[in-house]
């Protein structure tokens, strides 16, 4: 097994979303590759499209739950239904089940949505870190991947990023390979320039951008009898398209910097 490397993610879809090539791409690469789940992302204005209150431009309809056959949606089975998509989405990009943590299992309290802390996020950081580390002694540095810690407006995303630039100032060594991802709404954001170490990733293979594609796909299928409800793409359309060759003519890319 190669180099172990945590991509750190706030809410179900930011994986794919933020680093869906990188992490098809460490997969490709032999990488040990784990993800850390911050939150269910339940706080989602976008549940009303699910339960009919709200219109859905993606959708193009209203839904009605009794008429499609599910009962409307609540947090606890928004949760459900995200850690779903979740799942399914990384086993497309090559990370099996077992490869994803849950912050609240490791810290023994659940961050909420738009709640996470700075605090929290070094706290799961640290502790995944540990259990990764005693399960391959001698690997070699850990990467760590996160939201940008400074281009975007989302406040759980900005936090997990300034853990993991605290985490990189308190430990240069330990923490040394270090990298964040910026998501789509953000790729022109005025912000880039006060950030270093700027690239594209763009999928080094055909079969790397289908990985990608097939993630999105994840967060679009519809089964309510399976409990999939295209939460994904009912709440973020628009960014979606930006990886799944909607509107994206060259296929998925990641923007990251260090
Ligand atoms: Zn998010």
């Amino acid at each position: 097994m190669g180099r172990p490397v945590i991509f750190v993610v706030p809410h179900p879809d930011d994986e794919t979303l933020g680093a869906g090539v990188a992490i098809a791409e460490h997969v490709a690469a032999g990488r040990d590759v784990h993800v850390l789940l911050m939150t269910r992302g339940t706080s989602s204005g976008a549940i009303d499209k699910i339960n009919g209150s709200l219109w859905s431009p993606w959708w193009g309809a209203p839904h009605n739950p009794a008429v499609e056959g599910y009962q409307p949606l609540d947090s606890h089975t928004l949760g459900v239904a995200r850690l779903r998509e979740i799942r399914a989405a990384l086993g497309c990009l090559g990370v099996s089940a077992d490869r994803l943590h849950y912050a609240w299992d490791l810290i023994g309290v659940e961050p909420l949505d738009t709640q996470v802390s700075i605090a929290q996020a070094k706290a799961a950081i640290v502790a995944l870190h540990q259990k990764v580390m005693a399960d391959n002694p001698g690997s070699g540095n850990c990467g760590l991947w996160t939201p940008s810690h400074t281009v975007d407006n989302n406040s759980d995303h900005l936090n997990i990023g300034k853990a993991s630039q605290q985490l990189g100032a308190e430990d240069p060594v330990v923490w040394a390979d270090r990298r964040y991802w910026v998501i789509p709404p953000y790729w022109n954001d005025a912000r880039l320039n006060q950030v270093v170490g700027r690239m594209w990733d763009t999928p080094a293979d055909a079969q790397t951008a289908n990985r990608v594609k097939n993630a999105c796909r994840a967060y679009a299928s519809w089964a309510p009898e399976q409990g999939m409800y295209a939460f994904g793409y009912h709440s973020v359309a628009d960014m979606f398209a930006q990886m799944d060759g909607t509107t994206s003519t060259n296929g998925p890319k990641c923007l990251i910097h260090k």
